[in-house]
């Protein structure tokens, strides 16, 4: 089948590289001709593992081209799917003018029978609202359908969440729309993938809750961690004991500085915005935002409490991206605390194994303090803290006994729980973790 892809950030060079690994004719459209003529020299924009290998393999295959034209790609496809961004705009609501103005384009170069899906994260009522604005904008009535698709890959492992879903979600009030997407989805049926078929507000809304139940899953974690480091529990061993539990589950259990990305937190408040407009609060993931928010702190506290303030002080900062494996640092827990510090006049020296120049950009207002040695060594080397931030595996593999060389004061705050306390400690570090604090603390050893 002809698709195009509108938008070809971490979604849609995702979507464009995968379902034309299934067999369809795809075209990639951005309207940030840097991108479009960064894929033609073939440099990924993104840093995604394993999304090059299927990128580059379809191009060869013919399957797969990238395009500033989107005319054209509306006019010759058969989907087309709408990838662009939805970023958080005034009082937390999603901001769509990027749909919107996609909307209009499509109304006009539609020529005949379209199905529109949206892949982006949108709220509740898009799906409607994206009906009126391109019948609006028609020069001449065509028959089209909505479809609202929502996305659910994580950035780190989205090759193989796209390739491998747990579920795929149709929304749909068009018979018609469901059997063209069944059929562009129809390897990941052979595989026995549910398929959700609902009307497109359900779907709109099961990408709002499903994020919104993990992000609120994620803070109570971080509340039972913090209550751990007071009460002498190991937040590790509560987790394994509760996720045993079928109808909680193991996943999402992990304690650290809060979640980022580019998704849940504006997600999250787009959803407890829509709450408060129809009047129907979403207090739970109010909440779930506040406890988010103050992990951060929580964090930079340890810092504070072990190195007794933070001004003057060399902190070394390993990891930046928002999670491995990505290069994302949108609402980054590690920018928001390397700003932080730097702005307590601490001098931070921040490393991360792909992140760096997202990181350099996005803290330019901070310049002065941070600085952004080429390797993990480099940043330990003279620090009095080591703060790890990002849970890449190679930070998991640190030499301690070089940290412990290095470094002129040995504190570690683990934010991600990589290393283990009582190995640590016996190594002569004071360490701080997220929920295991008094694990490996020899007993009558004040809190
Ligand atoms: P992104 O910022 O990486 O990519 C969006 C792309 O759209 C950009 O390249 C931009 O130039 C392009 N664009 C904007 N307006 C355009 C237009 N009029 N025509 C053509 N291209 C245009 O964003 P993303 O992370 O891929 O997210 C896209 C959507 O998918 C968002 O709604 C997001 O919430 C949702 N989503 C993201 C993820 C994720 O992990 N990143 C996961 C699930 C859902």
């Amino acid at each position: 089948m002809n698709v195009a892809i509108i938008g070809t950030g971490y979604v849609g060079l995702v979507t464009g590289a995968c379902l034309a690994d299934f067999g369809h004719s795809i075209t990639c459209v951005d309207s940030a001709a840097s991108r479009i003529e960064a894929l033609g020299r073939r440099e990924l924009p993104i840093y995604e593992p394993g999304l090059g290998e299927i990128v580059w393999r379809n191009v060869a295959a013919g399957r797969l081209r990238f395009s500033t034209d989107l005319g054209s790609a509306i006019r010759s496809s058969t989907v087309l799917f709408v990838a662009v961004g939805t970023p958080e705009g005034y009082n937390g609501e999603a901001d769509l003018s990027q749909v919107a103005g996609v909307a209009a384009e499509l109304a006009r170069h539609l020529d005949g029978y379209r199905v529109i899906a949206t892949k982006s994260t949108v709220p509740v009522g898009t799906g409607a609202w994206l009906r009126e604005e391109v019948a609006r904008h028609l020069p001449r009535p065509v028959d089209f359908d909505i479809v609202a698709n929502p996305e659910f890959l994580r950035e780190g492992s989205a090759v193989n969440d796209f390739l491998r879903p747990d579920r795929i979600v149709i929304g749909t009030s068009s018979e018609r729309a469901a059997a063209i997407m069944r059929e562009i989805y129809r390897p990941l049926y052979l595989i026995e993938t549910p398929i959700v078929v609902t009307d497109v507000e359900s779907a709109e809304m099961i990408k709002y809750a499903s994020n919104a139940f993990l992000a609120v899953k994620i803070g109570f974690m971080n509340e039972i961690a913090n209550l751990c480091d007071r009460v002498g529990a190991d937040v590790h061993v509560v987790a394994k004991g509760m996720g045993l539990d079928k109808r909680i589950g193991s996943k999402f259990l992990h304690p650290g500085p809060g979640y980022g990305g580019s998704c849940f937190p504006k997600d999250t408040r787009a959803l407890a915005a829509l709450g408060a407009a129809r009047g129907a609060r979403q207090r739970l993931v109010e909440a779930a935002i506040d406890v988010n928010a103050r992990q951060r702190q929580v964090i930079v506290e340890k810092i504070e409490r072990a190195l007794g303030g933070v001004a003057g002080r060399r902190i070394a900062v390993l990891g930046l991206a928002f999670k491995p494996n990505t290069d994302d640092v949108r609402e980054s827990p590690a920018i928001q605390v390397c700003r932080q510090l730097a702005s307590g006049g601490a001098a931070v020296r921040a490393f991360d194994p792909v992140a760096g120049a997202h990181a350099a950009a996005a803290l330019r207002d901070a310049a002065a303090t941070i600085s952004f040695p080429a390797g993990a060594y480099e940043a330990i080397d003279g620090a009095e803290a080591l703060v790890i931030m990002t849970e890449w595996n190679e930070f998991r593999g640190l030499d301690l006994h070089r940290v412990r060389a290095l470094m002129s004061s040995p504190n570690i705050i683990d934010a991600r729980n990589v290393l283990d306390p009582a190995q640590t400690r016996a190594l002569g570090f004071a360490y701080y973790c997220t929920g295991r604090e008094r694990v490996g603390v020899p007993e009558g050893v004040p809190a």
